[in-house]
C-alpha cells in the first residue's frame, strides 16, 4: 500500500488565508514543508481519503489524475474534509464523466452533498455507501473498518479508517480526539504497519484530547496503539492535521517528535508499506 499525504493542515490551512499570527508569517517566510494544504490522502492510484477545498491544487502538485479515482472515503462532513462545490462539477453539462465514483461516508456527509448541491447522487455519477462505525466494507482490494472518532460528537459520527489490502494495513486517524474505549477495542490486535495520528493543537495545548489531540496526547495515543497491538512495535507512525494556532513550525516539530520515533507529515509525503 502506498499512502500519499495530500494535505497536512487543519481547517484554515497554514498559512491561514487571512491570518496575521507569527506562525503564519513564519510559514510564508520559510515556505517548503511549512505550506500546508487541507488534510487528505491518496491510497495507491485510485483511492482518496477526504475531498477538501484544496483538491484542485493537490491534484496538480502531486500528479493525481482525478479521472482515475474510483473511490473516495470521507471521514466526516466538516468543510476541510468535504468540499461539495468541487464535487458538483461532476454534474452532467459541466464535466464529461467516465465511470461513476464510489463514495463512502456517514449520514451527515450525504446530507451535506444533497443540501448544498441540490443534486441526487445519480446526477453526480456517485454510487453512495453509508458507513457505520465498526461495520467493515470491502471495496476494490481494501477491507475498510470505519472506527468512531471522538470528534464532532454528539452531532455526528466522525470516522477514522483502518484499511487493509490483504498484505499491509494502516490506520488513518484524523480528526480523532481521544477514542472511547469501544473504539480502542475495535482497533486492538490488528498489528497494522502504519498509523497516521492527528495532532491539531501541537504545543499550544499539548495535552488536549477533546475532539482533537495536542502533541503530548498524540504520543500517548501512539503508545496506547502499541500497547493494545493495534500497530506493530516497528510500525511507521506519522502525525498530521496541524493548526497554525498550534504555532510550531515544521522543522521544530520534527526535532520534537524524532526522539519519540514519530514522523511529521508534510504535503507530498509518501509512505510505502
Ligand atoms: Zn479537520
Ligand atoms: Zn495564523
Ligand atoms: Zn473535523
Amino acid at each position: 500500500m502506498t499512502i500519499t499525504v495530500l494535505g497536512s493542515a487543519a481547517a484554515e490551512a497554514w498559512p491561514a488565508l487571512f491570518c496575521t499570527c507569527a506562525a503564519c508569517a513564519e510559514a510564508r517566510r520559510r515556505g517548503g514543508r511549512n505550506l500546508r494544504r487541507r488534510t487528505a490522502y491518496r491510497i495507491d492510484r485510485d483511492t482518496l481519503i477526504d475531498f477538501g477545498p484544496d483538491i484542485h491544487w493537490q491534484s496538480h502538485a502531486f500528479g493525481i489524475d482525478l479521472t482515475a479515482i474510483r473511490r473516495i472515503l470521507i471521514t466526516h462532513s466538516h468543510t476541510d474534509h468535504l468540499d461539495t462545490v468541487e464535487l458538483q462539477w461532476r454534474r452532467n453539462g459541466f464535466s464529461r464523466i467516465g465511470e461513476p465514483i464510489e463514495l463512502f461516508g456517514n449520514a451527515h456527509v450525504f446530507e451535506r452533498i444533497a443540501r448544498e448541491t441540490r443534486l441526487t447522487l445519480d446526477q453526480l455519477a456517485i454510487v453512495g455507501h453509508l458507513l457505520e462505525p465498526g461495520r467493515d466494507v470491502v471495496t476494490g482490494p481494501y477491507t475498510v473498518t470505519p472506527l468512531r472518532a471522538q470528534h464532532a460528537s454528539p452531532d455526528e459520527s466522525a470516522l477514522n479508517f483502518v484499511l487493509h489490502d490483504g498484505r499491509t494495513g494502516a490506520l488513518i486517524g484524523n480528526d480523532t480526539g481521544w477514542w472511547a474505549e469501544e473504539t480502542w477495542q475495535q482497533a486492538a490486535g490488528r498489528r497494522l504497519d502504519a498509523a497516521i495520528i492527528e495532532c491539531t493543537y501541537l504545543h499550544k495545548d499539548a495535552q488536549h484530547r477533546q475532539g482533537h489531540l495536542g502533541a503530548e496526547a498524540a504520543v500517548a495515543f501512539r503508545d496506547r496503539l502499541v500497547d493494545i497491538e493495534a500497530i506493530r512495535p516497528e510500525a511507521r507512525v506519522v502525525v498530521n492535521h496541524f493548526s497554525h494556532n498550534g504555532m510550531t513550525l515544521h522543522e521544530e516539530l520534527c526535532d520534537w517528535f524524532a526522539p519519540h520515533g514519530i514522523e511529521v507529515a508534510y504535503d507530498g509525503m509518501t509512505l510505502e508499506l
